[in-house]
């Protein structure tokens, strides 16, 4: 069941502001989904290909389904034109296969790429340095199809929210560097960090999309 109550306190909240939220449907069923859209919500997030592609043809078109979830490279092709944003591309490799598979097609592929912040290591993504290492050895100025329109990061499951609070800021920190670096792509400007235990706190550290499953859909 949906919070609606909830879900409305929290969107106030959140546009006031000036705050995205992706709302994480994954493993909620499409009535779920719809009843959430039917509510005002157009951005939802899944963190599997296959989930997506079968939820999608049974929901509104003018959903914007975001992937929030690790990518592989030989689901890439499928996934691409299905989505407005991919927010886990989590290395070069991956990174050159979107491009490749967006020429191909001739489509124009939004992505934010994926800083490791927490200490799981677990967790993927570019570490800070090799991050501000590819950009200024110009790995990111030859990108034809594929948009970097900004970062994405998870902190680390504790509850020891003055570590969380220093893993955004170090996030929020990498980013201000990067878009000042990057001031060739005017859509670099997405900052997506915060879940339902800790968007609270993303935000005080300066996140502009939050993406939250459970306290809007229930535990999964
Ligand atoms: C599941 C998931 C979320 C949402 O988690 P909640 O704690 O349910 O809000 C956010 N981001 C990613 C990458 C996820 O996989």
């Amino acid at each position: 069941m949906i919070d609606k109550k909830f879900y409305h306190t929290l969107s106030e909240q959140l546009e006031s502001k000036c705050v995205q939220l992706v709302a994480v449907s994954k493993t909620k069923s499409a009535e779920e989904i719809k009843s959430m859209y039917d509510e005002g919500q157009r951005i939802f997030g899944e963190n599997k290909v296959q989930e997506l592609l079968s939820k999608k043809p049974l929901l509104p078109s003018d959903i914007k389904w975001h992937l929030i979830g690790n990518l592989q490279s030989n689901k890439v092709k499928q996934i691409i034109s299905n989505v407005e944003l991919i927010h886990s591309v989590s290395s070069m490799k991956l990174l050159a296969e979107i491009e490749k598979q967006s020429k191909e097609l001739d489509i124009s592929t939004n992505i934010l790429l994926q800083v490791h912040i927490a200490t799981e290591e677990t967790k993927s993504g570019f570490t800070p340095d090799e991050l501000l290492s590819e950009l200024s050895s110009g790995s990111f100025d030859n990108l034809k199809n594929t948009n970097i329109h900004g970062l994405m990061g998870m902190a680390s499951f504790t509850h020891d929210n003055n570590q969380i609070k220093n893993e955004f800021k170090q996030l929020k920190s990498l980013f201000d560097k990067f878009k000042s670096e990057y001031s060739k792509n005017q859509d670099f400007k997405i900052l997506s960090m915060g879940m339902s235990g800790d968007y609270e706190l993303a935000i005080e550290a300066g996140s502009n999309m939050v993406r939250i499953g459970s306290l809007l859909f229930g535990a999964r």
